[in-house]
């Protein structure tokens, strides 16, 4: 009982942060956008794309989004490519092919 109280705090906790880490990205890009400051643009898609990595290692499907940037075509693809980037990481680092010692990655992961 108590463990289970401990891990809904630890997850509360979690999806807090993740919110108000998706919000500021979000806020940066609309200010990027109405600046026009190409760098914070730049640097919104980037965090996007991170948060995604963290999605997917979090076990976060890759159909879900955060509403946040899934209604800015940038964003969602910034955050998608993470999501991608990160299944791709992990599907390596078990393939024996790319963990050869030639330390070149296979046909399949090149
Ligand atoms: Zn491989």
């Amino acid at each position: 009982m108590q463990l289970q109280t401990f891990k809904a705090s630890v997850l509360a906790d979690r999806l807090h942060n993740v919110l108000l880490e998706e919000l500021r990205i979000r806020a940066d890009f609309e200010k990027a956008e109405l600046l026009e400051d190409d760098d914070l643009s730049a640097w919104s898609r980037h965090e996007s794309g991170a948060c995604g990595r963290a999605a997917y290692c979090d076990g976060i499907p890759y159909t879900s989004t955060p509403p946040l940037f899934a209604s800015s075509k940038m964003l969602k693809a910034s955050w998608q490519q993470g999501w991608i980037d990160a299944e791709e990481n992990a599907e390596m680092s078990t393939c024996p092919h790319c963990n050869s010692d030639s330390g070149l990655p296979c046909p399949t992961h090149d």
